[in-house]
C-alpha cells in the first residue's frame, strides 16, 4: 500500500497517517462538520463533538498491518485515532501509552477479587498520568493545524501532561489552575517550562473563563477548543486492555470519573473493537468511581437519571473534583448500556484505598487511584463481581505528585547515629501498625 498524502493550505502536501477519522459529529443532534473544522461543539445544542471514522476501512488496515508491526505506544490503534498528519504523529506520544496491566493477587485476596488486574496508567509517560493519552492527541492535533502555543486548565494532570508534551514539541504552554491546586503539580509544570498561573474559582468557573480566553485570543486550549481530539486518546486504554488479555475483554472495568471522557470513550473503543471484528466486548460492565464530596455522575446513576445535577466539589481527591463534567451525560448512558454501575467513597476511604493499594501490590497512587480503589472494595463487598469474573481497575495517577497530600504519612522521626537508639527505634517501628492493617482498619469504619 503507497502512503497517502494530505494536502495543507499552509504547507503543501503531507505523508498522511493510517487514520480512518472522517468528520466530526455531534454527540446529540447529529449535526457534522468536515475534520479539519475548529469548531468544537455543537453550535445547535452546546454538546461536545465526537469523530466518526470508516470502520470498514480500519477493519481491513488491521488485517493488512498485524500488531507485530505496529508500534508499542500511543498510535499503535492509528486507524481509530483523529490526527491524519504523519509529521505532527511523529513528534507526540512516542512513548505514551501501552502502560502495564499487572495482575493484583494480593489486593484481590484482600478483596475477595480471584482475577484483579490493574491498568497501570500511574506509570504513562512522558508525565505519570492517564492524561498522557489524551493530552497526545491535543497536542498532535494542535501540530496539524501548524501552531506554536497550547493552554489549558486543569486539576493537575492535564497541566503536567501538557508541560511535558508541549516542550518536546516545541511549543509554549499555558496553564490555567483553579484554586486549590495540587501544589507538586503546579512545581513540576514550572519545572517543565510552561507558564502556569492559578486563579481563584473552582475548575467549573476556570473553565469557562478559560473558553472565553480561548475565544479572545484564538489560543487552543488542549481539554477546550481541541477537546474532540483530546477525548478520542482516552480509547487507547480499553484497545490496550483487550489486547493486553489476548482480546478477550474482560467483565468488568472500574475507572474514576470525573469530567467523564475516561469512561464514556471506555466504552466508545470497546465498541469499535466489536465492529472491527477484533473481539467480543459486548459483555464488559463498565463502573465507575467518584469521591463522595464531587459525584455528580455517580449519583445520577444510582437515581437512575440521564443527566447529572451540577455540585459544588469539596473533596482531596483534587483531580476528581469536577462538579459539572461536561461528558456526565455519556458516562451515565455508557454505564447503563453496560449494566453497570457506580460508587463513591469519602475522602478517609479513599485515603484507605491508596494505602491498600501501595501494601498489597507496591504502586503508590494519587487520590483518584484511592477512589477507585476504595470503590473497587465496595463494589465487591457488595457482591457485584461473580466468582471467576475478570475485573480490571483503572490506576489514573501517580502519588509522588500529591504525597504532600496524604494526611497520614507524617515526616519520620530524627534519632542519634549511634547503636542503641537505632536498635530501640527498630524496636518500636515494628511494634506499629502495619500499612495493611491500619488501612484495612480505616475501610472498615
Ligand atoms: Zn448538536
Amino acid at each position: 500500500m503507497s502512503p497517502q498524502t494530505v494536502e495543507s493550505p499552509r504547507q503543501g502536501s503531507r505523508q498522511r497517517t493510517r487514520s480512518c477519522a472522517t468528520e466530526l459529529v455531534c454527540q446529540r443532534c447529529e449535526n457534522s462538520y468536515p475534520l479539519e473544522s475548529t469548531v468544537f461543539s455543537c453550535p445547535d445544542c452546546g454538546k461536545g463533538l465526537d469523530i466518526a471514522y470508516d470502520y470498514e476501512l480500519a477493519a481491513s488496515h488491521f488485517k493488512d498491518f498485524p500488531g507485530s508491526e505496529r508500534p508499542q505506544n500511543i498510535w499503535h490503534f492509528e486507524e481509530l485515532l483523529p490526527i491524519v498528519d504523519a509529521a505532527a504523529q511523529a513528534r507526540v506520544g512516542q512513548h505514551s501509552g501501552y502502560t502495564p496491566m499487572i495482575r493484583a493477587d494480593r489486593l484481590g485476596a484482600e478483596l475477595g477479587i480471584a482475577n484483579l488486574y490493574l491498568k497501570d496508567d500511574s506509570s504513562n509517560r512522558p508525565s505519570l498520568s492517564y492524561k498522557d493519552r489524551v493530552v497526545s492527541m491535543s497536542v498532535a492535533r494542535l501540530l496539524e493545524r501548524s501552531k506554536t502555543e497550547i493552554g489549558c486548565v486543569s486539576t493537575g494532570n492535564v497541566g503536567t501532561a501538557v508541560a511535558s508534551m508541549a516542550a518536546k514539541a516545541g511549543v509554549d504552554a499555558f496553564i490555567f489552575y483553579p484554586n486549590r491546586l495540587e501544589e507538586m503539580k503546579a512545581r513540576a509544570c514550572m519545572a517543565l517550562g510552561a507558564k502556569v498561573v492559578q486563579v481563584q474559582g473552582n475548575y467549573d468557573e476556570a473553565n469557562r473563563r478559560c473558553r472565553e480566553v480561548a475565544e479572545a485570543t484564538g489560543m487552543d486550549f488542549a481539554n477546550i477548543t481541541l477537546r474532540p481530539f483530546y477525548a478520542e486518546g482516552a480509547k487507547t486504554a480499553a484497545f490496550e486492555i483487550v489486547e493486553q488479555f489476548d482480546w478477550e475483554s474482560p467483565d468488568h472495568i472500574v475507572s474514576p470519573a470525573a469530567g467523564g471522557t475516561l469512561s464514556s470513550r471506555l466504552h466508545k473503543g470497546l465498541i469499535e473493537l466489536q465492529l472491527l471484528g477484533l473481539s467480543e466486548t459486548d459483555g464488559t460492565r463498565i463502573h465507575i468511581a467518584q469521591p463522595s464530596g464531587c459525584n455528580p455522575i455517580a449519583s445520577a446513576i444510582l437515581a437512575e437519571e440521564a443527566e447529572v445535577h451540577p455540585v459544588m466539589p469539596e473533596t482531596a481527591a483534587h483531580s476528581l473534583a469536577i462538579g459539572a463534567p461536561g461528558d456526565g451525560y455519556l458516562v451515565i448512558d455508557a454505564v447503563h448500556k453496560r449494566g453497570g454501575t457506580a460508587g463513591f467513597a469519602s475522602d478517609p476511604e479513599i485515603f484507605a484505598g491508596i494505602d491498600l493499594l501501595a501494601a498489597t501490590e507496591g504502586l503508590l497512587t494519587e487520590p483518584a487511584g484511592g477512589t477507585t480503589v476504595a470503590v473497587l472494595e465496595k463494589l465487591a463487598a457488595a457482591g457485584r463481581f461473580a466468582p471467576g469474573e475478570t475485573v480490571v481497575a483503572l490506576i489514573t495517577g501517580n502519588g509522588l505528585k500529591t504525597l504532600d497530600e496524604h494526611p497520614q504519612k507524617p515526616w519520620p522521626a530524627k534519632i542519634d547515629c549511634e547503636l542503641d537508639p537505632m536498635l530501640a527505634a527498630l524496636a518500636e517501628l515494628k511494634s506499629g501498625e502495619s500499612l495493611l492493617q491500619s488501612a484495612r482498619r480505616q475501610l472498615a469504619q
